[in-house]
């Protein structure tokens, strides 16, 4: 077992939803601790920094529109595997393709408003810790 930091963000669809406990309740479950926190409204340039690495994406433009549209929450997460494990929780990027049970599937309603986001790598974990927390 690898004890591991990850990133999570629940995404402005979820906040509207009023979500936030129940994603949280989930990551406790799952044995997910959130050792960091912060409750906020992503500028443009923050977005677009931490979406970089798919500017060439015909998406982009919409993905950092949908992110700064409303306040979101960002968490680091630390547990046993917790960059799979957080994955796992997420269910696959479009809802419509998420197992059923996970956050994606239960919450999410499109590909576009898919109400979180998650490390996809240890490596990007602690890349995307430090953008947002230092
Ligand atoms: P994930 O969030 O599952 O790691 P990606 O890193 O591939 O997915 O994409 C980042 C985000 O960009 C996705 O969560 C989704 O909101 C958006 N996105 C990805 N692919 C598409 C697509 N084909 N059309 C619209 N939005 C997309
Ligand atoms: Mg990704």
């Amino acid at each position: 077992m690898a004890l591991e930091r990850t990133l999570s963000i629940i995404k402005p669809d979820a906040v509207a939803k009023n979500v936030i406990g129940q994603i949280y309740t989930r990551f406790e479950n799952a044995g997910l601790k959130i050792v960091a926190a912060k409750f906020t409204q992503l500028t443009q340039a923050e977005a677009e920094g931490f979406y970089a690495v798919h500017k060439e994406r015909p998406f982009f433009n919409d993905l950092v529109k949908f992110m700064i549209s409303g306040p979101v929450m960002i968490q680091a997460l630390e547990g046993d595997n917790a960059v799979l494990k957080h994955r796992d929780l997420m269910g696959a990027t479009n809802p419509k393709d998420a197992a059923p049970g996970t956050i994606r599937a239960d919450f999410a309603e499109s590909i576009d408003a898919n109400a979180v986001h998650g490390s996809d790598s240890l490596e990007n974990a602690a890349i995307e810790i430090k953008y947002f927390f230092g």
